[in-house]
């Protein structure tokens, strides 16, 4: 049983500038904490891999030709540039991006082509606020809209399940996906809260479910929440695939927002994730990092992920 790890130093390289909570020291701290449980000996079963560039071909089938040519051209040579409020580029922000896409497209091709049983895309900067044509909320290229597509459009798969426990609602995922009824995208995330979306009326073609939860919520009910409506949901569509949009920044300790789960939470979510995942799509489980904030939170909640995931 093997879980793929994907990560790639370009993840260090995009640089957002002082003060900003999507900073390269996220991937410093999950690579501390991967490099404390190596030499442990204590990731038995994690295969690490780097991942390609997402093709054009790949991230044209979420964002506008215009939209990839103005992030790649924004890069600057030096410096920053700002593509909205919160988001920011620096020199090595466009391969960033593109290397994070990439992986969740490789995640995607590997788990169907039978090398693993589940994979893990490490990287940054995240991207479920990216919009067909607009960079908001840190994300340029929506990875996991893209890892979905490349199911979809390269290996036939006729059923996608994106669950998206980040604490903020994936706007641009819900956005690509709202009339296609072959991927079901399910969040939790706190509300109200940015980006402003995610209503529980938004139901897409009957693929979208949204669960906004008020801040304060801990892990009960929020479990409660999941159990009831997410996964039941996951089990009546079907799924082919499971992917996971996984922000840890519902976490307690994170600065961003009010939710208050543990570690513990994520362990068991990516338990009940792999048990719908083996019931339906061969156990197939493709997991992207989005955000969390609080550095020793992120690290210990992506920890908690992995365990589960490697222990299949
Ligand atoms: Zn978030």
């Amino acid at each position: 049983m093997t879980t793929l790890l994907y990560l790639h130093p370009s993840s260090l390289e995009h640089d957002t500038g002082p003060g900003h909570p999507e900073s390269s020291a996220r991937m410093r701290a999950l690579m501390a904490m991967l490099e404390r449980e190596e030499r442990k000996g204590a990731l038995v079963g994690v295969e690490r891999r780097e991942p390609p560039r997402a093709t054009r071909e790949q991230l044209e089938r979420v964002h506008t030709g215009r939209y990839v040519d103005a992030v790649l051209g924004a890069e600057p040579v030096s410096g920053y540039v700002r593509l909205d409020p919160d988001t920011v580029m620096s020199p090595g922000s466009g391969e960033a991006g593109l290397r994070a896409a990439g992986a969740a497209v490789a995640a995607v091709d590997a788990l169907i082509g039978g090398e693993a049983d589940n994979a893990f895309c490490a990287l940054r900067p995240p991207g479920h606020h990216a919009e067909a044509e607009r960079a908001m909320g840190f994300c340029l290229f929506n990875q996991v809209a893209i890892g979905a597509c490349q199911a979809l459009e390269v290996h036939g798969v006729e059923r996608v399940s994106i669950f998206d426990f980040d604490v903020h609602h994936g706007n641009g995922t819900q956005h690509t996906f709202e009339r296609e009824p072959r991927v079901q995208y399910l969040s939790t995330h706190q509300w109200p809260l940015y980006p402003g979306t995610g209503a529980r009326e938004e139901k897409g073609v009957g693929n979208i479910v949204n669960r906004p939860l008020p801040a304060g919520t801990g892990s009960g009910e929020w479990r409660r929440v999941v159990e009831a409506d997410i996964l039941s949901a996951i089990d009546a569509f079907a799924p082919a695939l499971i992917m996971v949009s996984a922000g840890f920044d519902a976490h307690r300790a994170d600065p961003l927002a009010m939710l208050e789960l543990v570690e513990g939470d994520y362990a068991w979510v990516t338990a009940r994730l792999l048990e719908l995942a083996a019931q339906h799509a061969g156990g197939r489980v493709v997991s992207v990092l989005e955000g969390g904030y609080d550095l020793s939170a992120l690290a210990n909640s992506a920890l908690a992920h992995l365990n589960v995931l490697r222990e299949v």
